[in-house]
């Protein structure tokens, strides 16, 4: 199969001048070039991710370039041999990234320090250094590096609590923040300057750009990258492979995430094919039996087949 699409991500933190009109001239743009996605736009800046053909995410490219306000704005390119998105999406937004601070942060104007994925993977050895995962659990789960962090919390924007329930154990120790793409480090780490915090760094250009330094080889990161198009997930490290996702109901290395067969949960929930077919794709007891529940519409399963799934996973628990 060729690799004639591309997958795009990228963002800038720059002034918009009208952003919501802004917004709408770029759904055009980018509707005219043929470009799927999700595009960000706030007054703050830029941060999206899409997927075309080599030409027209190269005439995307040209035209951004040719604007002043994203002349320099870097792009993190994957081949890819289709689109990665189903639709098109651009959207104005208050925020680039959901923090919803008290006091924004201008990364412009307030940032942690940038660490080449080589100063990062050297700096993530040594003591007194602190890790942490700056994106969502689900995404954690997936993969992360070696030591990292996993804030408990559910979204982005539940972070800064976090952060001051646990102020006492990071307050003398040199911070390493870490996202996909850097979008979301730009603001934590500011934010954790902010809150008096003095060694923060961040990983420039996020796990993907790491994954694809030449030197470091995406080394001392474990699992698999999430991302947010049709791929679900990316490889990071080159050099070997150690699965960290579990299965939900088993616990066994996995890193097939699925989304639960009630419409109305939609959770994403790491399972294999057979726990899949087993747990009829669902969260939950409440989700198994929810009248909408899509595994049983799409097996055409009987009121007879689903009782006796059930069943079969009380015995399950029975033996635990
Ligand atoms: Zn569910």
């Amino acid at each position: 199969m060729s690799n004639n699409y591309r997958i795009l991500l990228y963002y800038k933190y720059v002034d918009i001048e009208n952003p919501e009109e802004f917004a709408q001239e770029h759904l055009v743009f980018c509707k005219e070039l043929g470009l799927k996605g999700r595009i960000l736009i706030a007054s703050e800046g830029i941060n999206g991710t899409c997927s075309g053909t080599t030409e027209q995410t190269d005439a995307y490219m040209e035209k951004m370039k040719a604007d002043p306000r994203f002349a320099d704005m870097v792009y993190k390119i994957d081949e890819a041999h289709d689109h990665a998105f189903k639709k098109l999406h651009v959207r104005y937004r208050p925020e680039l990234v959901t923090l919803r601070l008290e006091d924004d942060i201008d990364p412009r104007e307030k940032t942690g320090n940038y660490l080449s994925p080589k100063e990062f993977y050297e700096q993530m050895q040594k003591e007194d250094t602190l890790i942490i995962d700056a994106r969502n659990d689900y995404e954690y789960d997936l993969g992360h590096f070696e030591g990292a962090i996993k804030p408990d919390i559910r979204s982005f924007r539940e972070l800064p609590d976090w952060i001051n329930e646990n102020r006492e154990m990071i307050k003398d120790k040199k911070i390493l923040t870490y996202c996909t793409g850097g979008v979301r480090c730009e603001k934590f780490s500011g934010w954790l300057k902010e809150e008096g915090f003095e060694d923060v760094n961040q990983l420039h250009g996020g796990i993907v750009t790491y994954g694809k330094d030449p030197e470091v080889r995406g080394r001392r990161w474990n699992g698999q990258c999430y991302v947010f198009d049709e791929r679900i997930s990316v490889p990071v490290n080159q050099e070997e492979h150690i699965i960290v996702g579990k299965d939900y109901f088993t616990g066994e290395p996995c890193e097939r995430y699925v989304n639960c067969a009630n419409p109305e949960c939609n959770e994403q929930v790491l399972m294999s094919e057979e726990t899949e077919h087993a747990y009829l794709r669902a969260c939950s007891d409440a989700c198994r039996v929810h009248p909408r529940n899509r595994y049983i519409k799409e097996h055409d399963l009987s009121e007879a087949e689903v009782h006796e799934r059930l069943k079969k996973i009380e015995e399950l628990r029975a033996e635990v």
